[in-house]
């Protein structure tokens, strides 16, 4: 075994299974190992490289940054956070802005945020201010976060749960409708589930939630932390729906696969509760991660990136459409954030991602069933075919040990 997994493994805590790969180096759509092999990503850091790996301009934006100033807290203004906040408002036509790190502290600022307004505007009584959530979801690996999930190894045996969480069905309105009660201060959705098995909702799902919202004084609060920034061939994954949410959650390609960068954003009347001091972190929102974060940004913009996902997006689906495996139920996805869904009584998704390692493909499985298809946004046709080759080979060659067991 490699000498660096044997060290991992000897002295790191097991909560990931990672593919016996060493990674050494990436540019644009792939990474290298140690021994030179080249590895097609089509996982990206579970969405977080959308920009490639070692993107000249956000190489060179890091470089100039962490040389001129980083980390002052936000004790102190720095040049860079304002212009940040601004961009991001304006592309997500938000009034505020929040900067943490991960999507799991993007979240619970959120939270933190819903409550609040629950109490001081809303006027529910104290402590008794709920968030629904929906079956399936995945908001991060938290207490809170966790205590809003419905996946029972995320939970087991990390209880007891902050309270004041309440889960209802996927896609489905009506159950949203019929949770809602007075003291309801938001509800929590990411308009595609990923984590949850890359599960597209009906469509015009959002928009009726919109209106349930609206109509029942509750705020929607839309987790875009794997979908926003272009992932699924719109800028934002709402806007699918003709949607603008009251509360917003970005983070992963925010930071340019480089660096945690997340933000909170939401309606001023809701950001404004907060005071100094009611809410914080060391890191979030410092100089380095403002110039990434508007960089990335910027890119995404100049660099058609959102475009180029819808449009290769439709070219994967369609490549692995016509694949025909009876291995495969089903192909799904929107933009670059694709599922293909594996027949488990044939092989388990975790096996055929071992499988596309030895072909130079990289990807990693959700749940037992679901191959994950996420590249950087920045890929072209020529990368695509590259991945769904690959993928007809793997799958025949498990078709056929079927055939001759
Ligand atoms: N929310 C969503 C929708 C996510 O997909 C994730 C991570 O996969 C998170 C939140 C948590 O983000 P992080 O791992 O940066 O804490």
């Amino acid at each position: 075994m490699d000498k660096v997994i044997e060290l991992e493994r000897r002295y790191g805590a097991t909560n990931y299974h990672p593919l016996p790969v060493v990674l050494t180096r990436g540019s644009g759509c792939y990474v290298w190992d140690a021994q030179g092999n080249r590895y097609l990503d089509m996982m990206s850091a579970y969405s977080a490289v959308s920009h490639g790996h070692a993107h000249p301009r956000l190489l060179d934006a890091l470089q100039r940054q962490a040389g001129q100033l980083s980390v002052v807290s936000r004790a102190f203004y720095t040049k860079r956070l304002g212009p940040f906040l601004q961009r991001a408002c304006e592309l997500t036509a938000m009034d505020r802005a929040l900067p943490m790190n991960s999507g799991a502290e993007a979240i619970e600022t959120a939270i933190k945020a819903a409550r609040k307004w629950a109490y001081e505007v809303k006027g529910v009584a104290a402590d008794r201010a709920e968030i629904i959530a929906c079956e399936g979801n995945f908001h991060g690996r938290t207490l809170a976060a966790i205590a809003m999930s419905s996946a029972e190894q995320y939970r087991k045996n990390f209880g007891p749960f902050p309270p004041g969480f309440k889960l209802v069905a996927y896609g489905n309105p009506a159950a949203l409708e019929a949770a809602i009660r007075p003291q309801t201060a938001a509800f929590f959705v990411e308009p595609v589930q990923g984590e949850g098995g890359i599960r597209v909702p009906p469509s015009g799902y959002l928009a009726s939630c919109a209106e349930i919202c609206a109509r029942n004084e509750v705020l929607l609060v839309c987790d875009e932390v794997q979908t926003g920034l272009g992932r699924t061939g719109l800028f934002l994954a709402c806007q699918h729906d003709g949607v603008k949410p009251d509360g917003l959650l970005l983070g992963k390609a925010l930071g340019g696969g480089l660096y945690p960068v997340s933000l909170f954003l939401a309606r001023a009347d809701v950001m404004d509760l907060f005071r100094p001091g009611d809410h914080g972190s060391t890191f979030g929102g410092n100089a380095l991660a403002a110039t990434l974060g508007l960089e990335a940004l910027d890119i995404l913009v100049e660099e058609g990136l959102v475009e180029n996902s819808a449009e290769m997006g439709r070219y994967l689906r369609r490549g692995l459409r016509e694949i025909e495996s009876p291995l495969v139920m089903d192909v799904r996805g929107r933009g670059l954030l694709v599922g293909l869904e594996i027949d488990p009584d044939r092989v388990m998704a975790r096996r055929v991602c071992e499988r596309l390692l030895r072909y130079g493909v990289l990807t990693k499985e959700t749940h037992d069933t679901v191959v994950r298809l996420a590249p950087p946004l920045t890929i072209q046709r020529d990368d695509i075919d590259i991945a769904v080759s690959a993928i007809r080979t793997t799958l025949a060659e498990f078709e056929q040990q079927d055939d001759n067991p």
